[in-house]
């Protein structure tokens, strides 16, 4: 492939920085050494919140429509450059181009949806009930944001952030997961291209994670902290927040299930698991994670299911025909062998369905049946490309099922049609539900997770929210 590679430094001040070390990101397809890139110090945390923090004075008091035309035009840098994108983030986190080209367009529609909600930000005005004064809501600019965000999906996750913040007047550091950096350093150079002033993106790669974001977070003058990655990092950011009171969006884990239920379309439910369960190699957040299926179509389903997975190509991400790349890295691929191993331990019926290359961080698609409610592939985020399926007998066990778990991201229903959907999908303790369809995310929705999975949405009109502060007058008029 060969692409040139863009920024390998700090962005600080606007200025891209060089820091004292260094470390390496890899092609997890053949472990080759992509690039070295800045290694943020302590120091370089510092500067990035003096400089958010003063940039945060001038850019919260722009106008919404000068901050949409930054979006929209860093939008159209991206779209025009999509295909630099996806070879991009194929590189470095070892997913299929499909993949990284539908990630990079999903991506770029971020920046569009906030950039047309930028200048929709609304207040409220309203009497109290006894009129003895009139109740104005205004909403300003919450102020210096830490943005962080993990490797399955590079682009999206950081202009699923960076969007809103910029559409809501906020200044904001960056600091995207250690696997894979390139893109974010990328889009920030997007962000400078498109007219961000200087200070009001800033990012910062490093493979000290803990003590940098503990840095930031003990800063009084940052503001918010947007996190999307596991429950177990959540948590502990939820902790140091604790400490300043800090406001904190968590976009965590998930354990979806996916029902089939009695009377649906077999061949349809086999299309939309193969989306919902392969999308980005199964490393997905909102990846079908158990499949419960009812006992008159659960032989047809696991049969057609495992032929379309086997029909899958595997190989280096960056051939054009790959279906399924590299896992992110050999240690994130060995933890899935590790929960099929354990599978096969408690008798489940294993079935990889491909051959994969010697070499690199592949791995089959797998199809397991005879799993029971409450085993390991039921209970753990798997995060690869095993599907276990449950057979169930009552509507109602099934959603009891469904439902038990620590998580609450997102379901999928597949029913006779969408009534029947609709009134399942009511009973789900997720914060999204798809229905009879294998996707659900998408710029314009609000996207966010109940229970463990989460604090907090993304995306839609809400997503903006999470950036401005309400602000309430009392006032005679
Ligand atoms: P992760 O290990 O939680 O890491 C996420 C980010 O947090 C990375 O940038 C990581 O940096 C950083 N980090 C790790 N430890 C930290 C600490 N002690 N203090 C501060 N930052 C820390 O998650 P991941 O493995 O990258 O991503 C997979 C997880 O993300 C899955 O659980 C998945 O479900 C979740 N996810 C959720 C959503 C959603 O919208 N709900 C979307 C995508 C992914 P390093 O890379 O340096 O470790």
């Amino acid at each position: 492939m060969g692409i040139k590679l863009g920024p390998v430094d700090l962005l600080i001040d606007g200025a891209w920085t060089k820091s004292s070390q260094r470390f390496p990101v890899s092609n997890p397809a053949d472990n080759s050494v992509i690039s070295e890139v800045a290694d943020a110090t302590v120091q370089d945390a510092i500067a990035s919140v003096d400089s958010s923090h003063e940039a945060f004075k001038t850019f919260s008091q722009t106008s919404p429509r000068s901050r949409a035309e930054i979006l929209r035009k860093a939008f159209e840098i991206m779209t025009s450059e999509i295909d630099y994108c996806a070879e991009l983030i194929s590189l470095e986190n070892g997913k299929a181009l499909k993949d990284a080209k539908a990630e990079s367009v999903y991506a770029a529609e971020f920046f569009r949806w906030f950039s047309e909600e930028a200048s929709r930000i609304t207040g409220d005005f309203r009497y109290a009930p006894n009129r003895d004064k009139t109740i104005i809501t205004d909403h300003k600019p919450i102020g210096v944001a830490a943005l962080i965000t993990p490797w399955n999906f590079p682009a999206a996750m950081a202009t699923r952030k960076i969007g809103p913040a910029i559409a809501a007047g906020c200044t904001m550091i960056l600091k995207p997961a250690s696997e894979t950096p390139l893109t974010a350093l990328w889009i920030a150079d997007v962000m400078q291209r498109a007219g961000a002033p200087n200070g009001v993106v800033n990012v910062l790669t490093t493979s000290k994670s803990s003590e940098i974001i503990s840095t930031i977070m003990k800063d009084q003058r940052v503001k918010t902290v947007s996190f999307t990655g596991s429950t177990y990092v959540g948590k502990i950011l939820l902790h140091q927040a604790a400490d300043s009171v800090m406001r904190c969006s968590m976009e965590l884990g998930g354990n979806a299930p996916f029902l089939v239920l009695e009377g649906a379309n077999v061949d349809s439910a086999v299309a939309g698991a193969m989306v919902a369960k392969m999308r980005n190699g199964g490393a997905a957040c909102t990846a079908a994670n158990r499949f419960y299926v009812h006992e008159s179509v659960s032989k047809e389903f696991s049969q057609k299911f495992g032929a379309a997975l086997a029909s899958l190509k595997v190989g280096p991400g960056v051939n054009q025909d790959t279906d399924l790349g590299a896992m992110v890295s050999i240690k994130e691929r060995d933890k899935i062998v590790e929960l099929i191993e354990k599978a096969k331990a408690e008798g489940a019926n294993v079935i990889s369905t491909t051959k994969v290359p010697d070499s690199g961080a592949f791995l089959s698609p797998h199809v397991v049946t005879g799993v029971k409610h409450g085993s390991v592939l039921t209970r753990e985020e798997i995060f690869g490309p095993v599907a276990p399926i449950v057979e169930f007998q009552k509507q109602s066990a099934a959603i009891e099922m469904a439902n038990d778990t620590e998580y609450g991201l997102i379901s999928y229903v597949y029913a006779k049609d969408g009534a029947e959907g609709i009134k399942v999908a009511r009973q789900m303790d997720t914060g999204m539900v798809a229905i009879n369809r294998g996707v659900a995310s998408d710029p314009a929705a609000p996207f966010g997770g109940m229970k463990e999975s989460g604090l907090g949405r993304e995306g839609g009109f809400a997503g903006i929210h999470e950036f401005l502060e309400p602000q309430y007058f009392a006032v005679d008029l």
